[in-house]
């Protein structure tokens, strides 16, 4: 497909070729481990790299490579590879890009399982320090550091980083940018045109936007990503399925239109909550967030479908929780239903009283995905569901 295209359609079409064994429309789902070579001679040139083509899945697979195609068109970058888990995409970048003595640096918080993911490295002599924010970032980066890792906005807060400010101070001392750009989408920022090396996905959530499979995926320059596909997923094996890729390809194909729902919903629930005056909300969406601006010189004018409230205290946001109706108490975002969560004594409980309240991590702040319903639905019961957790105790056994 024609690369020039515009977003919305290289969403539908990149990526897709109509099958040439059959002919098939929809990209088939290759469920199969290996491939046959034809001929000794074939297979030896396989094996040498010295001819493309498909021999094992967990290295390549023809619905995968699908995925990884559209994936790549729409971050604009040269080329991508997918990963069983967002968790699998981002060892295989810290396996495959680190070695022992090397650091790599991050703006906190980030997502929990991927700081879980470099306090395991420190075992491995791999250095790990966290900046608050870019200026404290230049300051204390040191040829040793290898990464720098960054989420906008990040979890559950919604703080945003400027990325080309970011990629501006890693690449003074010959560090390279991963973006996890898991939150905004490439419907929104595409972190490549601001600087960044690799961008990482948790494919789990918009970019299949249905809730129904773990995957995960990083684009960046052919080369990059070669060595992540010969290493981080050859001798790691964090492989995504050919199911899954399917589901994936199939939920790509209306990212854009998603998005748009997604984001308006969350702009109109954060706007009508602000108003109230009785509440701390979290979205950069509001002219009252510190990232406004830059948020929406990044992010295309939209400000993405995560917004945080706090209720005060623990009791009033479990009592929230427990009166929503349309937003199920789940871990997770970026499905089309939405989602609500207390991080304090879930996602983040392992992090204790003085991290927590560090990152703004109060006892009384929900998170909510808004999902794609009809906003007025939504804010209707995020209304009742605050007016009900004002009167009545916490509801037992719900
Ligand atoms: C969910 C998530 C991950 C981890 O992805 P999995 O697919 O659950 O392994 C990484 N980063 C962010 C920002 C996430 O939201």
């Amino acid at each position: 497909m024609d690369n020039t295209a515009r977003f919305r359609t290289r969403a539908v079409h990149a990526g897709h070729q109509l099958d040439p064994a059959t002919g098939a429309h929809a990209v088939p789902i290759y469920a199969t481990s290996t491939f046959g070579y034809g001929d000794a001679a074939r297979g030896a040139r396989l094996f040498a790299g010295e001819e493309g083509g498909y021999f094992y899945s967990r290295l390549s697979n023809p619905t995968v490579r699908a995925f990884e195609e559209k994936l790549a068109s729409l971050e604009g970058t040269q080329d991508a590879v997918a990963f069983a888990s967002g968790m699998g995409a981002a060892s295989a970048i810290a396996l495959t890009l680190l070695k022992q003595g090397d650091e790599i640096a991050f703006i906190a918080p980030l997502y929990g399982g991927t700081e879980g993911l470099f306090e395991m490295l420190t075992r491995f002599g791999i250095g790990v320090w966290e900046a608050h924010d870019v200026d404290d970032l230049r300051e204390r980066l040191t040829e040793r550091t290898r990464l720098v890792w960054v989420e906008t906005p990040t979890n559950p807060t919604l703080r945003i980083t400027d990325l080309r400010a970011a990629a501006n101070a890693a690449h003074a001392v010959g560090a390279r940018l991963v973006v996890d750009n898991t939150f905004s989408t490439p419907a929104l920022t595409r972190p490549a045109e601001f600087g960044a090396d690799l961008v990482m996905h948790s494919a789990t959530k918009y970019l299949g936007g249905h809730g129904d499979a773990i995957g995960g995926v990083v684009a960046g320059d052919a080369e990059t990503i070669l060595e992540l596909r010969l290493h981080g997923l050859r001798h790691v094996g964090a492989s995504l399925g050919p199911f899954e890729a399917y589901l994936f390809l199939r939920g790509m194909k209306t990212l854009p239109l998603r998005m748009d729902a997604h984001c308006a919903g969350a702009e109109y629930l954060a706007g009508a909550l602000a108003a109230r005056g009785d509440l701390k909300v979290f979205y950069p969406g509001l002219p009252s967030h510190p990232g406004h601006a830059l948020a929406r010189e990044q992010m295309g004018g939209r400000f993405g479908a995560i917004l945080s409230l706090d209720l005060g205290d623990f009791g009033a946001a479990q009592r929230f929780l427990d009166h929503l109706q349309l937003f199920t108490q789940a871990v997770s975002l970026g499905d089309v239903e939405s989602l609500s969560s207390h991080p304090a004594s879930t996602t983040h409980q392992l992090l204790g009283e003085e991290v927590l309240g560090k990152h703004g991590i109060t006892p009384g702040l929900v998170r909510l995905s808004v999902g794609i319903e009809d906003p007025e639905d939504l804010l209707e019961d995020v209304t009742r569901a605050l007016e009900l957790a004002r009167r009545t105790p916490a509801a037992a056994g719900r």
